[in-house]
């Protein structure tokens, strides 16, 4: 293996892939309220596509995959894509974000076709609340299941993702805290980013600072090493905690000294920054047959195009597509 490294010296070995743009919710803070239009199904790259583009990064350096979406569950047969990525012995973890409402009914498939662990988003314990974040008529009971069937599967540790916002979730912080001690939760704390498409004038977060404040009503936190991955959380637990807590502070404590990422989006654009516009195609690429040695080239030049930190501080927000389609 070589090891591919972006023009900061940055290795890069994490490769998130949209599998689709499609979700069945409609999250306030991640889709504007009038939906997003929707890349023609031509246009998204096959599964064997994006296997060829899986492979190609593995032989730079690629070993972990994450698939995210759009809602990745949405998309048909995804089990085929997971097998696809198995066969690539260099790829050692394959994990997966979904938003776990669909995680119950495919979770023993998904298991078996190689699928390693999940991360759910739930940003609310409340079920009413659960319709309006989501803009949605399903329930937050799927979700808790979906949870529930992934745990027993033994798809661990399940990481609960939480966009934390100001007068819309933030009341919420202390009882899922509450869940890393009675219930073993692991729960990751996100502050919330501008998104292409939400109105940037209504975009507000509250900083991970904020939310450590809270949870001193609950005790004193200790720090944890992460059960698995090295990605941008940083974590902690209650004493005798099952469970953990994360941070991940975009914002105000970025990590971008440490991004080892690159987006694969659903259309095949490869995207060296979530926030920023800057993408480079291989889907037409892909479908002239280019040889690998040539594919390889391209992702390198995406290596290579990452800006050393995002631009948020100076009043750059991102621009154009949205996040379902680049892949949250
Ligand atoms: N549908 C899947 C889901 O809900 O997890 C995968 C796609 S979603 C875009 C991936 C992740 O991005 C979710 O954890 C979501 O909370 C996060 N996300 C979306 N918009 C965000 C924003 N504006 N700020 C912070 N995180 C965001």
């Amino acid at each position: 293996m070589t090891g591919l490294c972006d023009s900061f010296q940055r290795p890069i070995n994490y490769l998130r892939i949209s599998v689709t743009d499609r979700c069945n919710l409609r999250c306030i803070y991640c889709m504007p309220a009038e939906g997003v239009y929707h890349i023609s199904h031509k246009d998204i790259l096959t599964y064997e596509e994006i296997y060829t583009v899986v492979q190609a990064a593995a032989e730079l350096g690629i070993n972990k995959v994450r698939l995210t979406g759009g809602e990745p569950l949405v998309r048909l047969g995804l089990p085929k894509l997971l097998s696809l990525i198995g066969q690539i012995d260099t790829i050692d973890d394959i994990s997966m974000t979904t938003n776990g409402i669909l995680l119950g009914s495919y979770v023993a498939e998904l298991k078996g076709a190689g699928l390693r662990r999940v991360n759910v988003s739930l940003d609310t314990l409340e079920p009413d609340r659960f319709k309006k974040i989501t803009r949605s008529s399903y329930e937050l009971n799927d979700v808790i299941n979906g949870i529930e069937s992934a745990k027993s599967a033994g798809l661990n540790p399940v990481k609960i993702n939480v966009v934390v916002m100001p007068g819309i979730n933030d009341d919420e912080v202390l009882n899922f805290a509450a869940k890393t001690v009675d219930e073993g939760w692991h729960v990751r704390f996100i502050e919330c980013m501008p998104a292409a498409g939400v109105s940037s004038d209504a975009w507000q977060f509250v900083s991970v600072d904020e939310i450590k404040k809270q949870l001193e009503q609950l005790g004193e936190l200790e720090p944890c090493l992460p059960r698995v991955g090295n990605g941008p959380a940083r974590y902690f637990r209650f004493p005798n905690s099952r469970g953990s807590i994360g941070f991940i502070s975009p914002i105000s404590e970025h990590f971008c000294f440490h991004c080892n990422r690159l987006r694969l989006t659903a259309d095949g654009k490869l995207r060296p920054c979530l926030l920023s516009s800057e993408e480079i195609d291989l889907r037409q690429p892909l479908r002239c047959g280019m040889p690998s040695v040539e594919l390889k080239r391209l992702i390198e030049t995406a290596a290579n195009k990452k800006p050393l930190r995002h631009q948020l501080a100076e009043g750059h927000f991102p621009q154009g597509r949205p996040m379902t389609q680049v892949g949250g």
